[in-house]
């Protein structure tokens, strides 16, 4: 067995299901990034186009000056079946209902490194990435044989579909590259196109941040525009709606849930008891999971807004009691606008 073959044979014991070596050169797809930032796609994301990150999507060395390989993996989670929901249910994106995989990622990469270490014989330089880093993964996913780019702009592996976390290891050891994913599994496909709420999808392969329910729900820390919250529908943290329709994730064959992955809270929280959850429930239900990251305020303002979208007047005296003590405005703008939704 070649050095190349025992690393992928250790990290699929380590529960990963795709491995690949790729080369770090700058990539190919940089300039659509460059443009994507041009454009401010990447709506309040303002740390993306800072100098670093820049330098280093440019340039993975910039990382790990002595970078000679990068190992692109992929480790899957399990998706929601979105036909299970009842009416006053929420809907949270598949991957958030496991313990976050920034922990579980980066501790499978570190006892990587370890069988790594046993394997090469020698010790080296390694630098982890774990979907914060300022990398173009999905290129270099594609470089390194595990799938290819979607219309959805996310890495389709042909055996998992895109219910997958990718992440990369840098190291100083020089291997044999595989084959890049040649072939483009979309074809002639545009259901994520027109499943989208938003429009959010562009035409390379890209995402408007400023429109994405994933950015909207998530990482964005003010109101939502009333254009768009009739498209938040019932999702309240996160949007699976362009992985749900892809018909490559339909086929997906092999699917297990690794014992670290067993979902921590129910699929489909119900409305009322989110929007009244303390910041103590919160943290104490979400606080290890990606849920997390949308903060008791955004969380409770993706609930509201789902609320409001939900047609069910009974909601009525419940937001008319939060709105009168809810202390944070862009909460309350949001029970406001439903009430007004629901009042129509
Ligand atoms: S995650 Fe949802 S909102 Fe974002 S591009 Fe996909 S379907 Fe559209
Ligand atoms: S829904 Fe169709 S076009 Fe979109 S990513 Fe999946 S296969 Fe590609």
């Amino acid at each position: 067995m070649s050095i190349e073959e025992k690393i992928k044979a250790g990290a699929k014991d380590l529960g990963f299901v795709a491995v690949g070596f790729t080369k770090p050169e700058s990539p190919a797809r940089y300039p659509d990034f460059v443009q994507w930032l041009k454009e401010s796609k990447q709506a309040g994301m303002s740390y993306l186009a800072e100098e670093r990150s820049l330098a280093a999507r440019k340039d993975p060395r910039e990382l790990l000056p002595s970078c000679q390989t990068i190992i692109c993996l992929a480790l899957p989670y399990l998706p929601v079946d979105p036909k299970g929901k009842e009416p006053g249910q929420g809907r949270i994106a598949s991957y958030a209902l496991e313990r976050d995989y920034h922990q579980v990622v980066t501790e499978k990469l570190s006892l990587l490194v370890g069988k790594i270490r046993e394997i090469y014989g020698q010790s080296f330089e390694h630098y982890a990435c774990v979907d914060t880093s300022p990398i173009l993964e999905k290129y270099y996913a594609q470089e390194a044989g595990l799938g290819w780019i979607g219309r959805n702009s996310l890495l389709i592996n042909p055996d998992y579909g895109s219910w997958i976390f990718l992440s990369e290891l840098l190291v100083s050891i020089e291997m044999t590259a595989d084959q890049p994913f040649a072939y483009d599994g979309c074809g002639e496909c545009q259901r994520c196109l027109q499943a989208c709420p938003t429009q959010a999808i562009l035409p390379n392969r890209t995402i408007d941040a400023r429109r994405c329910l994933s950015y909207l729900t998530i990482e964005n820390r003010g109101e939502i525009s009333d254009d768009l919250k009739p498209s938040v529908r019932d999702w309240i943290f996160g949007c699976d709606i362009c992985q749900n329709v892809c018909p490559a994730n339909a086929a997906i064959a092999k699917r297990q849930r690794l014992k670290e992955q067993e979902p921590l809270f129910e699929a489909f929280p119900d409305l009322a008891a989110s929007l009244t959850l303390s910041p103590q429930e919160f943290k104490q239900k979400y606080g290890d999971t990606p849920v997390w990251r949308a903060k008791y305020k955004g969380f409770r303002r993706n609930v509201a807004i789902a609320i409001g979208n939900s047609q069910q007047k009974s909601f009525i005296p419940l937001l008319e009691k939060q709105a009168l003590s809810e202390n944070d405005a862009v909460v309350l703008e949001a029970i406001q606008w439903a009430l007004g939704q629901l009042k129509k």
